[in-house]
């Protein structure tokens, strides 16, 4: 078992207030593989005071000064790949070359980006050529980062790495059910040298120490990425202290696919959704199929279900891990059982635990067939490999059903009609649109709009929000 107990203030571990036992369970086995300690208010204070103490020199430190010490952060994230890679997949059940390959190394590009956007970042500029007025961007101050267990290390990059390059001090509090990386990213920042108080980690739950943080005096911002359940709570705790809080929410994303798709659209559309095990805020959940590729479309979308494996993270080789917990798995069960109860058709998977795996919050590839938008399934964000295939017959109904969502992170379209993916992109409400299975550049934003947040993490949008702004006048 190993001992996590310790939080990182001010430059060293050290013992929390009240020491407890929190065990994080690995999801393959069940087994309790690892001890944290959940923080109390004693202990957010002393990392505040910490953090806001700390502010004083940070703010001032020059860009250089900043990108050096994010190139050795760099320089040891690279030697030390394989540690993190090993703890993300124990904590949160990724197969370990999907979790090298894909939650590693997103957070490894994350710095990359972050690193040449801070090169190019001017923090202070003239308003316009005829003006006197002078534009700053200055660090916003003490931040509070609390992150989800999906994406660990991605997310954690996210916050923290612009936190850092624009010169604010921080307090991370990764998931509880999840919190070894962030640990790992904790010694990382240490051995890079960042100067004592710049960065702290205090672990614990979103009722104590995410609670505590929210509505604490001397925290200035709050970047959250989380279910929308915590977001409205975090806006409300904030709310007396004016605080900026940055929110990265849930997701319903819809993938429509037109009769004239590319051939394998179907099939990416199902690999995409089962990825992660189901567990991406931006997961393409509802597939809307136009009815005359329908009854082909569905057999393609059994047909890859099926082909998808599960087993131990553990294990190499392309298949799904289990969801991350117990009372995902057990929402997750229930939710396919409401969609059975609810008239859809379950044409692949389906509530019972995969044959060969007895142990373990496993489960299998799951497809519902003539799903209607009003139900559960279609409304509710899941968070695990169930996928919703929804009948349409023209552009405008395919549309209206997406946007017929209380979120709005991520849309995809399939089709090869140009002009189409173009006008039906600009009338999809959510922060991303995908066309035909393309990715997002390094550097673009990410977000959502409604009930999936107000951010944008990433590239020059990631920083800023980080910033304030200050116009000075009399400048020339
Ligand atoms: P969660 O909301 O249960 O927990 C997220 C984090 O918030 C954890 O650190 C948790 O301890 C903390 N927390 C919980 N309640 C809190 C409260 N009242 N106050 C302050 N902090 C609180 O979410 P999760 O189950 O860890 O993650 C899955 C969710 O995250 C999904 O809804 C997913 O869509 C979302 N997500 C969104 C994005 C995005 O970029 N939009 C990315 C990844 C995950």
């Amino acid at each position: 078992m190993l001992d996590k107990r310790k939080f990182y203030i001010n430059g060293e571990w050290i013992s929390p207030y009240k020491p407890n036992d929190f065990n994080v369970i690995n999801p393959s086995n069940e087994d309790s593989f690892a001890a944290i300690s959940l923080g109390a208010k004693e202990d957010v204070d002393k990392a505040v005071d910490a953090a806001k103490i700390a502010f004083e020199k940070w703010k001032n430190t020059t860009k250089e000064q900043r990108i050096n010490l994010l190139e050795k952060l760099l320089e040891i994230y690279k030697r030390r790949f394989d540690e993190m890679s090993k703890a993300i997949s124990d904590e949160m059940g990724a197969p370990i070359d999907w979790s090298s390959e894909v939650q590693t190394s997103s957070g490894q590009a994350h710095l990359e980006d972050f690193i040449l956007r801070l090169k190019e970042y001017e923090f202070g500029k003239q308003f316009n050529s005829n003006s006197n007025n002078y534009i700053c961007y200055e660090p916003i101050g003490v931040c509070g980062l609390i992150t989800p267990w999906n994406w660990p290390i991605n997310q954690i990059a996210l916050k923290v790495v612009p936190a850092l390059a624009t010169g604010c001090t921080m307090i991370l509090k990764p998931s509880e059910i999840a919190p070894l990386s962030g640990m790992i990213f904790a010694d990382m920042i240490h051995e890079a040298g960042f100067p004592k108080g710049v960065f702290n980690l205090v672990n614990g739950d979103g009722k104590g120490v995410g609670t505590y943080f929210s509505s604490h005096k001397n925290i200035d911002m709050i970047s959250f990425t989380g279910s929308t359940r915590a977001g409205k709570l975090i806006s409300k705790n904030a709310a007396d202290t004016i605080k900026r809080v940055c929110l990265e929410l849930g997701g319903k994303g819809g993938n429509i696919v037109f009769e004239d798709a590319y051939p394998e659209a179907v099939r990416d559309g199902i690999r995409n959704v089962m990825s992660n095990s189901g567990q991406s805020c931006d997961a393409p959940t509802r597939m809307l199929v136009q009815k005359s590729i329908y009854e082909r479309s569905v057999k393609e979308a059994i047909d890859e279900a099926n082909k998808i494996k599960v087993d131990l993270a553990s294990k190499k080789g392309g298949h799904i891990g289990p969801v991350v917990s117990k009372v995902q798995y057990d929402k997750i069960i229930n939710l396919i059982k409401r969609g059975i109860e609810e008239g859809a058709t379950l044409a692949a998977g389906g509530p019972e635990k995969p044959e060969h795996l007895k142990k373990g919050y496993f489960i299998k590839p799951t497809i519902f067939t003539d799903v209607t938008n009003d139900m559960k399934i279609a409304s509710e964000e899941i968070f695990g490999p169930v996928l919703s295939i929804i009948p349409f017959e023209a552009e405008d109904e395919a549309i209206n059903i997406v946007n017929d969502t209380s979120y709005g992170l991520g849309n995809y379209l399939q089709t090869n009609d140009k002009e189409k993916a173009k006008r039906v992109s600009k009338k999809l409400r959510s922060g991303c649109v995908y066309i035909n299975g393309n990715s997002a550049d390094p550097g673009t934003p990410f977000g959502g709009y409604r009930q999936s947040g107000n951010g944008r993490e990433g590239g020059v949008w990631g920083l800023e929000e980080y910033l304030e702004v200050k116009t000075v006048t009399g400048w020339k």
